[in-house]
């Protein structure tokens, strides 16, 4: 019944399990086989093994361990268990930094670092790649035609640059590359004529650096480009390696969507894409908040794999070492873990399964603690959740399949990082970004995160705030997006600067203004404690009343053929356009000039999903902290409504009938959904 099939067809089952690091408790077998015991009692059916465990594989050079995988290996077969095994790249054994000190990364203060193995590699060294092809073809040699080998654990949490001589040399080959061997349009490009900066020798040319160079913004972004092109080259060597041994199985990397690896290049080299998932919930932003920044990580790892389900590889089921969180509320760990599943993923993996006794992560949450026992909270919700996804195999290979998608681009967040004043400690995806997502997400609309280089087809409307650069040849893809019906929503700050990080000549938003019919003048940066306000014009289209706060940022534009919504309140420009609406070909593109809060955004997505014909997962208004979200398979509907307060939510199915998937009991009308609770169902047809 799915639409997608398995991930492998040996698991057609929601993927449950942990990290686990059998390799640091090889002097306790009677941990390792009570380990085995509780995994059963969990639920558990899949673990991640091996990830930094290369100093045990092969303690010397070219002297192989596998016993103790093996063994591990045997005696999960036997146990019905089944493996998601790592290459350990992401740290090397001491005894090779020794023998290749060029492997270890130089940072940008142009420092070697010392000492540290893990996520401390150069991304170009040749050694590197050839010792690190060598250990991944021999698992792949030894372990592919395992029973229960169902996935490839590629590295983990690709992340960080390098800046030693090997990556200078390969980032100047890099730019020749680009540029086909011409400095001058390597200068034009970066604008070099500024303060002195002119290029005469490719020698001269260096990464940023805090001591160096760091004001020439192209270079800038063309050396992250780089760096996540280099990343690339060092991960395709890994999945070569591997397939030279074990074409069969997929593969996936765990990301963690940070800022320094474009993640849509990183994440579309594998058969199925994966992330990292540690909220903050209890705090003070709110949990509907937190669980909002989840799903925009969620719909970005989804969409990198249009029309396939992908993997949530960690979370925690307690706290994480890394950041100041509460415990888990009892049932949070769960109505979280839906959260995930019903926006697309096929598994709930944790990190860790057991604490270790030390190091880094001791204190990081754990299915099993320190005491070694089942019967804290942690274990015993972790074995309910196991439960439930146990009754939930219906929804495997099911799909999200969103009709709107949001732009969230990395090179635009590079670029946005180096416009200084006009962007200051705002973060282009918390202040601009996420705001436009969390409407989407609390109305019940399923969308896709996308970057600009993405294909629009599939899609009714897209939004894409502050795109502050926009690449050669997207503004054709959106007008012929808009022409043949679609919505989009454009935003302040959008069209300002080209793929280089030069300003477009002409006015803003550059290759974007015929498309939006406005002009904008001049932007102005309110300090923080300032608002204006937008008021809606009587009998607009969207039948917007009152007025909405603005902060931030107000542009002043002028309508050019666009209609006018809204218009500010105060200031010098009071009365100027603050919404406008651009008719262009069969579709429309509406242009929001200020920054705007929920108070705005959430009632004018509404409005305009209603009007572009999209749909919500359940028909009407959520209960605030209640949230709703549809996964579909060859025509059967799943719904689930998570209550993410503290507080019972009641919601209306009607006269529809649904399915509980896990009790298998049908609900119509009214019904209470407890505190942290979580109803999956599938719908009753007709
Ligand atoms: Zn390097």
């Amino acid at each position: 019944m799915s639409e997608f099939p398995p991930i492998n067809a040996k698991l057609p089952v929601i993927w449950y399990g942990a990290d686990y690091n059998p390799d640091q408790w090889l002097d306790r077998p009677d941990i390792l086989a009570e380990d085995i015991r509780l995994m059963k009692e969990a639920g558990c059916n899949v673990l991640s093994v091996g990830i930094f465990a290369w100093s045990r594989l092969e303690p010397k050079e070219g002297v192989y361990c596998f016993d103790w995988l093996d063994r591990i290996f045997d005696s999960f077969e036997a146990n019905g268990l089944y493996i998601n095994l790592a290459t350990p790249s992401a740290a090397y054994p001491l005894w090779l930094a020794e023998k290749h000190p060029e492997i270890v990364r130089v940072d940008a203060h142009r420092r070697r670092l010392r000492g540290r193995t893990r996520d401390n590699y150069c991304w170009t060294s040749p050694a590197y790649r050839k010792e690190v092809g060598r250990m991944d073809a021999e698992l792949a040699r030894r372990y592919a035609h395992r029973q229960n080998l169902v996935l490839w654990h590629v590295g983990n949490e690709y992340g960080g640059e390098c800046h030693c001589e090997l990556c200078q040399n390969a980032f100047r080959n890099y730019l020749k590359n680009r540029y086909n061997d011409s400095l001058d349009a390597v200068n034009k490009a970066w604008w070099t004529s500024f303060s002195s900066h002119l290029f005469t020798d490719w020698s001269q040319i260096e990464s940023p650096s805090p001591v160096g160079e760091s004001s020439i913004h192209g270079l800038n972004l063309d050396w992250r480009r780089f760096v996540t092109w280099q990343a690339c080259q060092f991960i395709e060597n890994e999945l070569n390696s591997i397939r030279l041994f074990s074409a069969n199985v997929p593969t996936t990397t765990n990301l963690t969507l940070g800022p320094d690896l474009d993640p849509y290049k990183i994440g579309s080299l594998f058969d199925v894409t994966s992330w990292d998932s540690y909220p903050t919930y209890h705090s003070p932003v709110g949990n509907i908040e937190v669980a909002e920044h989840q799903a925009l990580l969620s719909d970005l790892t989804r969409a990198i794999k249009p029309n396939r389900p992908f993997l949530l590889m960690e979370s925690t089921p307690s706290i994480t070492h890394s950041q100041w969180a509460k415990l888990k509320r009892p049932g949070m760990h769960q109505v979280a873990s839906l959260l995930m599943t019903a926006l697309g993923s096929d598994s709930v993996m944790h990190f860790q399964w057991r604490k270790g006794r030390g190091g880094l992560e001791k204190f990081h949450g754990a299915i099993i603690g320190h005491d070694g026992d089942s019967r804290p909270r942690t274990f015993q919700e972790v074995k309910a959740l196991g439960k439930t996804l146990q009754g939930l195999s219906d929804v495997v290979g099911s799909l999200v399949q969103p009709q709107a998608a949001v732009v969230f681009d990395w090179e635009n967040r590079w670029a946005l990082e180096d416009a200084r004043c006009l962007t200051g400690s705002r973060s282009y995806w918390f202040d601009f970004v996420h705001p436009h997502h969390k409407a989407f997400f609390e109305l019940g609309v399923a969308t896709d995160v996308i970057s600009q280089d993405m294909p629009v087809d599939s899609y009714k409307l897209i939004s894409a705030p502050v795109l502050y650069l926009v690449k050669p040849g997207v503004a054709e893809k959106l007008k012929k997006f808009v022409r043949n019906g679609g919505t989009l929503i454009l935003t302040f700050w959008s069209g300002i600067v080209d793929d280089s990080d030069l300003c477009y000549l002409g006015g803003a938003p550059g290759p974007l203004r015929e498309l939006a019919g406005i002009w904008v003048e001049e932007i102005d940066t309110l300090y923080r404690e300032d608002t204006n306000a937008l008021r809606p014009c009587s009998g607009n289209a969207l039948h917007l009343v009152g007025s909405f706060p603005v902060k931030t940022y107000c542009e002043v534009i002028h309508a050019e053929g666009a209609e006018v919504l809204a218009a500010y309140e105060s200031d010098y420009y009071a009365g100027l356009p603050a919404l406008t609406v651009n008719k262009y070909g069969k579709g429309k593109v509406y242009y929001l000039a200020a920054n705007a809060d929920a108070a705005f955004l959430n009632p004018f997505y509404a409005r305009i999903a209603l009007e572009a014909q999209i749909p919500f997962a359940v028909d009407g208004i959520l209960p605030p902290g209640l949230i709703a979200k549809r996964r579909h398979a060859n025509g059967t509907d799943f719904l689930f409504l998570l209550n993410f307060e503290h507080e019972p939510k009641s919601f209306d199915f009607g006269s529809e009938r649904w399915i509980k998937l896990e009790s298998h009991e049908v609900l119509s009308g009214t019904h209470s959904i407890p505190p942290y609770g979580a109803f999956v169902l599938k719908k009753v047809s007709s």
